[in-house]
C-alpha cells in the first residue's frame, strides 16, 4: 500500500508524475461566476464535454448542410453505415471480443428493454427476475413493467436482493446462496455492474457463474460501470449488458447507449425479439421485403443511427480509448484511494463511507452517508467550488474521474469537507 501524505504539494507531486495528467486540458470545466472552474465530482451523473466534441458535431452538419441526403453515403463518416465505426472503441469499454457483441444505439432504458424482450422469457415454472436493493429506479421500472408485459404481478415475480442487517452492500456469496436455493424459479438475473447509490461493483463473473447453474439469464445495466471499471464481458459469459454514454463516458447529455449481446447467442433468428429496420441485414435493407436478421448485437437495432449525438460520442470514446482502460483504471484506483485515506483522516467526521473498501469491489466513486445535514453539507461544497452529488436522504456521492480529475482536486475536496466540521 502507498503511503499518502495530507499535504497540497503532496497531491501536485502525484499529478506531475500521472501519465495521464494531460488528458485534463481535454475537457472543458464548469466556471463561477469569477471565472474560475469548478472541481467537478460529477462524472458519475454527467461526464465532463471533451474539447473536441464541437468540431466532431459541426463535421456532420455541414456535411448534411453540403450533401442533403447523399451524406448517407458521401458524407466523410457516411451516414449508412455509422454504428459500424463504434463497435471497435466500445469493444475495449466492456471487454467485447467480436466486433458484433456490441453495439451503440437508443437510450440506456430503451435498450434494457429490447433486451429484456429477447432475454427474460419467463415460464411457468420459472417466472423470477432479480435485482438489487437501491436499483436505479428506472431499472426497477423496466423490469416490473416486463413482468406485467407477460401477465405477471411485479410483487412475485421482480425478486428484490438486500444486503445483511446493518450492512450497505450485497455480499457475493449471499447471491450465490439465493441462486442456488431459488435458482429454479429465476429466469434472469439483472443487477447493475457497480450500484449507482453504494458504488459497489458486484463481481459480474461469479454472479454471472451462479445464474448459468441455476439455469437463468444474467445481464447488467452498466450505467455506472462501463468507462469506470475493467470489464471482461465477454469471458465472463455474461448474456447482455446496457449502458449509457454520459456518465463516464463523456458523450453529452442523453446521448446515444449501448448494448452487449454474447457470442453464444449470435445468429439466432427465432429468438423472440421487437425488430426494426435497422437490425436487417444492410445489403438488403432497401429491398424492404422480409426480415434478414444481421448478425449479433446490432441486430437489436430498430432505427437508424442519430448522427448528431454519436458524433460526440465517437470524439468521447477516441480520447477514452487514447487514455487506454489499463491506464484508467490504474490511476482510478490510486485517485479514490486517495480520497479515502484524506477523509479518514478527518477527526469525528459525521459520515460514513458505505462504498466498499476493497477497491476491486467498486469504481472511483465513494458514497458518503451523512448522520445528518447531508444537503447542507452539500449546499455548502457548492458554494466552495466543488461539484458533488446529493442523494435524498442523506447521501453524497464523489466521483474523482480519472480522466480529468486530478490528485490536487481530490486533495481540495477533502480540505473543504475538513473544514466544514472544523467549524
Ligand atoms: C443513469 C442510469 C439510468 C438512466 O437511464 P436513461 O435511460 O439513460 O435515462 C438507468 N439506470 C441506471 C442504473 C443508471 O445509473
Amino acid at each position: 500500500m502507498v503511503e499518502f501524505a495530507n499535504t497540497r504539494s503532496y497531491a501536485e507531486t502525484l499529478d506531475d508524475t500521472d501519465p495521464l495528467q494531460s488528458f485534463r486540458k481535454r475537457f472543458i470545466f464548469p466556471t463561477q461566476k469569477d471565472g474560475t472552474p469548478y472541481r467537478y465530482f460529477c462524472g458519475n451523473s454527467l461526464g465532463l464535454q471533451p474539447q473536441k466534441a464541437k468540431d466532431a458535431l459541426w463535421v456532420e452538419l455541414e456535411d448534411w448542410a453540403k450533401y442533403g441526403v447523399e451524406g448517407h453515403f458521401d458524407g466523410r463518416n457516411p451516414w449508412y453505415g455509422y454504428h459500424e465505426r463504434f463497435a471497435e472503441l466500445l469493444m475495449p469499454v466492456v471487454g467485447a471480443k467480436h466486433p458484433h457483441e456490441v453495439v451503440a444505439m437508443n437510450g440506456l432504458t430503451v435498450n434494457l428493454h429490447l433486451l429484456l424482450v429477447s432475454f427474460y422469457r419467463p415460464t411457468p415454472e420459472r417466472y423470477k427476475i432479480v435485482i438489487e436493493e437501491n436499483a436505479f429506479p428506472s431499472d426497477r421500472y423496466a423490469v416490473a413493467s416486463q413482468a406485467r408485459c407477460h401477465g405477471l404481478d411485479p410483487d412475485k415475480a421482480v425478486v428484490i436482493l438486500k444486503p445483511r442487517e446493518g450492512e450497505h452492500t450485497l455480499r457475493t456469496e449471499d447471491i450465490e446462496k439465493y441462486l442456488e436455493e431459488e435458482g429454479d424459479s429465476v429466469a434472469t438475473v439483472m443487477l447493475g455492474g457497480v450500484n449507482y447509490y453504494t458504488g459497489q461493483f458486484y463481481d459480474l463473473e461469479r454472479i454471472t457463474q451462479a445464474a448459468h447453474r441455476a439455469g437463468a439469464m444474467a445481464g447488467f445495466d452498466l450505467a455506472h460501470a462501463a468507462g469506470n471499471v475493467l470489464l471482461e464481458l465477454h469471458d465472463w459469459q455474461v448474456d447482455f449488458a446496457c449502458w449509457c454514454s454520459y456518465k463516464y463516458l463523456n458523450s453529452g447529455p442523453g446521448s446515444v447507449a449501448g448494448a452487449f449481446v454474447h457470442d453464444n447467442h449470435r445468429n439466432k433468428p427465432d429468438m423472440p425479439r421487437f425488430e426494426g429496420w435497422w437490425g436487417t441485414d444492410p445489403q438488403s435493407r432497401f429491398k424492404m421485403e422480409h426480415f434478414e436478421l444481421q448478425d449479433g448485437a446490432p441486430g437489436w437495432q430498430l432505427s437508424n443511427a442519430p448522427v448528431l449525438a454519436m458524433a460526440v460520442h465517437y470524439e468521447a470514446l477516441k480520447v477514452w480509448n487514447e487514455a487506454g482502460r489499463e491506464n484508467l483504471r490504474d490511476k482510478s484506483i490510486k485517485l479514490t484511494a486517495y480520497l479515502e485515506h484524506l477523509l479518514s483522516q478527518i477527526e469525528n467526521a459525521p459520515f460514513e463511507i458505505i462504498t466498499p473498501k476493497d477497491p476491486e469491489r467498486r469504481g472511483c466513486q465513494l458514497s458518503l452517508k451523512f448522520k445528518e445535514n447531508a444537503k447542507h453539507v452539500n449546499e455548502r461544497m457548492s458554494a466552495e467550488g466543488l461539484i458533488t452529488d446529493f442523494r435524498s436522504p442523506d447521501v453524497i456521492r464523489v466521483a474523482p474521474v480519472p480522466l480529468y480529475n486530478s490528485y490536487e482536486d481530490v486533495w481540495v475536496f477533502a480540505d473543504i469537507v475538513k473544514r466544514a466540521f472544523e467549524d
